[in-house]
């Protein structure tokens, strides 16, 4: 089966492989945990995560190394938000080291089709999910939940990879209500995005920009991915502060890279969106965006270029060497960020 995969061809779209991981609680207390093989859900018509979306997500990756490990990056992070997230909308929490095996386990089952190194940052996205299921019709949190895991192996999240792309601001949608869960991935704060998003992908746009909901004069962040800049003259990493931005990992990540590892100053603060001048470079960063270089952002019609449409910026360049060296085991990661999957 995997004979068909061609590595360097994936695109950010989904694959059915062999097994997923399914979890069940009911009664205070989780059961059935483990694998599976059938791609449909178990989910009632009068699921709450069906009528009202009450469910949490995660997108997180398993990266092929050069001696042919698999590893993953910094899940217990990613157990953290979804069971943030989990508190926020009344579900129960799954335990890290129990969200940490299930990870190891769907994808040593899928082995096959994680992506071995050196194919262009292709490896294998995990989609861990926790949702409000059983029959539950009243709008209140549901009595039963599902845990599961889908794994799929996947190329570059914005069309041909690792060079500048365009991006547009909407200024008439907000990605979250100012007073909403902007803050944790729960599966409802996505529908409403997702118009805007086609609207722009037809446009030749690679994704949204975000204004913060309160006062549209500051950048939040983008689709799935948080916005950084590089400011001009003093090559610091700037990145949006803001309760309504989803609190990436990868930003969380490059943070402490551009100040440990780079030598970059870092901040987390207010992006005007009439100050983009202040920026030699510009990007989207994320778990399946990874780093993702701003050629261009368009605002009200008008057109702001960062660095160049056709060359990465060199610090941009350097963030992304030192995060992709780190994910897929080339470089040495800091204390805990990188976990085989083999080991127990
Ligand atoms: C998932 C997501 C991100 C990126 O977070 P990572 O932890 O880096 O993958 C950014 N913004 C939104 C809205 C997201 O859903």
């Amino acid at each position: 089966m995997t004979d068909k995969l061609n590595w360097d061809e994936l695109d950010f779209s989904y694959t059915e492989v062999p097994f997923r991981w399914r979890a069940y609680w009911k009664d205070g207390e989780w059961y059935k945990a483990g694998l599976e093989t059938d791609p449909q859900l178990p989910i009632r018509e009068a699921a709450p995560i069906v009528n009202y979306g009450q469910g949490v997500f995660e997108g997180n990756k398993a990266y092929g190394t050069k001696d042919g490990r698999v590893v993953l990056f910094r899940p217990d992070e990613f157990a953290k938000r979804l069971n943030r997230g989990a508190r926020r909308l009344g579900m129960p929490e799954v335990p890290e080291e129990e969200f940490i095996r299930a990870c190891k386990e769907v994808v040593k089952a899928n082995r096959d089709f994680v992506p071995p190194h050196g194919h262009n940052g292709a490896a294998m996205f995990i989609r861990p999910m926790l949702l409000g299921v059983g029959d539950h019709i009243q709008v209140s949190a549901a009595e039963e939940y599902l845990f599961t895991i889908y794994v799929t192996p996947v190329g570059p999240l914005y069309k041909s990879g690792f060079k500048p792309h365009d991006f547009v601001v909407d200024s008439e949608h907000d990605r979250v209500a100012a007073d909403g869960n902007g803050d944790v991935k729960a599966t409802a704060n996505y529908a409403s995005t997702l118009a805007t998003a086609n609207k722009v992908r037809k446009s030749g746009y690679a994704d949204v920009v975000y204004l913060d909901p309160a006062t549209h004069t500051k950048i939040d962040e983008l689709s799935a991915a948080n916005f950084f800049g590089i400011e001009k003259g003093t090559n610091k990493f700037v990145t949006p502060l803001s309760n309504t931005v989803l609190p990436s990992i990868t930003k969380k990540s490059l943070l402490h890279l551009a100040e440990h590892n780079l030598g970059l100053e870092v901040e987390e603060g207010d992006v005007f969106i009439d100050d983009l001048d202040r920026f030699e470079e510009a990007g989207a960063m994320g778990n399946a965006a990874v780093i993702s270089p701003m050629g261009s952002l368009t605002y009200n019609g008008n057109k702001h270029v960062f660095y160049s449409e056709t060359e990465v910026g060199p610090v941009s360049q350097k963030l992304y060497n030192e995060l992709m060296g780190i994910q897929f085991g080339d470089i040495e990661a800091p204390e805990g960020w990188v976990v085989d999957v083999d080991e127990d």
